[in-house]
């Protein structure tokens, strides 16, 4: 397999289908020595008392501590934990997309190693997605932030219900299930970006909500306000196709409009008064410049578009049902 997991090319994708667990728990791992034991114990409980076959994904993010040592000897130990390890760290999302990939079950559920989730809930998430949900979606009960806290993630959620057209009210956990079907279309972005879950709810799968734990986290949140811009930007480029595009419409037809005003009024005022508007036909000339800009602005967004599309290999669609009875089987 390829050092670099950048594409849809991984495990995933393969069209093996014997012997395949029934759930994956993919577990991004950085730094969490303290917790990932009992990670371990509580999730290994949770699946087992589901009575079918599971595989933990654990991926080390590049842990500094003895993280991969505890993980090698958990491996060691349960024949159904994979342990993955990358050479540096890379970030929490492209550690998801490593797990991801090579999950094998038919639904596969994302969990933080914090023990801010509680293992305990693993069963409620899979139980949803079995009922014919595509994704269920962990939602963190009310939690006693400040504004500081809840403004940002307030922000994300109304941003992302409007991009992806789901209308969830957590974007930002990322304990939630996911039937393996609907993450493959999305293959090739995730990791790409922080919101695995509204990737896959932007391509029309359906979704459930399922309240689960929350424990607050150690120490003070990470959140900044520079830090916020650089979320709302992450956010925007990742699920709004063309904002370049509508951006560059919006100036090139304005101001293309003001140009033409300010021409006629240019002639028309030269005509009356038999004295050149030099100032006039100025402000035409630079408006009808702009008016230029936003238009080359608008298609050179498209163009991003298309490039975003094609480089990630975004779906140009996605199939909901397909009934051709050629294909069914007691039709000959
Ligand atoms: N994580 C990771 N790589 C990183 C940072 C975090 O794999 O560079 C893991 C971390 O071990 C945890 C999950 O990603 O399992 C979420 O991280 P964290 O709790 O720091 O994020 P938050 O809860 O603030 O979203
Ligand atoms: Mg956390």
């Amino acid at each position: 397999m390829a050092q670099t997991e950048l594409g849809p090319d991984a495990e995933v994708l393969s069209p093996e289908r014997g012997g395949r667990p029934h759930v994956s728990l993919v577990v991004p791992v950085y730094n969490e020595q303290a917790t990932i034991t009992e990670v371990y114990r509580r999730s290994a409980e949770a699946l087992a008392a589901d009575g079918r076959a599971y595989e933990i994904i654990f991926v080390d993010d590049g842990s500094k501590d003895g993280t991969w040592a505890a993980l090698e000897a958990i491996h060691r130990d349960d024949p159904t934990v994979r342990a993955v390890r990358f050479k540096r760290n890379f970030g929490q999302h492209p550690a998801m997309h490593a797990g991801i990939v090579r999950a094998r079950g038919e639904v596969v559920v994302t969990m933080d190693a914090d023990l801010q989730n509680s293992p305990a809930d693993i069963l409620a998430l899979v139980r949803a997605v079995d009922t014919g949900h595509d994704v269920a979606s962990g939602r963190r009960r009310e939690r006693e932030d400040g504004l500081r806290r809840r403004l940002p993630s307030k922000l994300v959620n109304r941003m992302l219900r409007s991009f992806t057209g789901s209308d969830i009210s957590d974007f930002g956990c990322a304990f939630n299930a996911y039937r393996r079907d609907v993450l493959l279309p999305m293959a090739g972005s995730i990791g790409k970006q922080k919101f695995t879950k509204a990737l896959v709810l932007s391509t029309g799968a359906s979704v459930v909500e399922v309240d689960i734990d929350h424990q607050a986290r150690e120490g003070r949140s990470r959140y900044t306000w520079p830090g916020l811009i650089r979320v709302a930007l992450h956010v925007i480029a990742g699920f709004w196709p063309q904002p370049i595009q509508w951006a560059g419409m919006a100036i090139g037809v304005t101001a293309s409009f003001l140009a033409s005003v300010a021409g006629i009024w240019g002639i028309v005022a030269w005509i009356v008064r038999n004295d050149f508007p030099g100032q006039l036909f100025l402000a035409a000339l630079v408006l009808a410049i702009l008016g230029i800009q936003g238009l080359i602005f608008a298609l050179v967004g498209e163009y991003l578009g298309r490039l975003q599309r094609d480089v990630e290999g975004r779906p140009l669609y996605t199939v909901a049902s397909d009934l051709d009875r050629r294909r069914e089987p007691d039709a000959d």
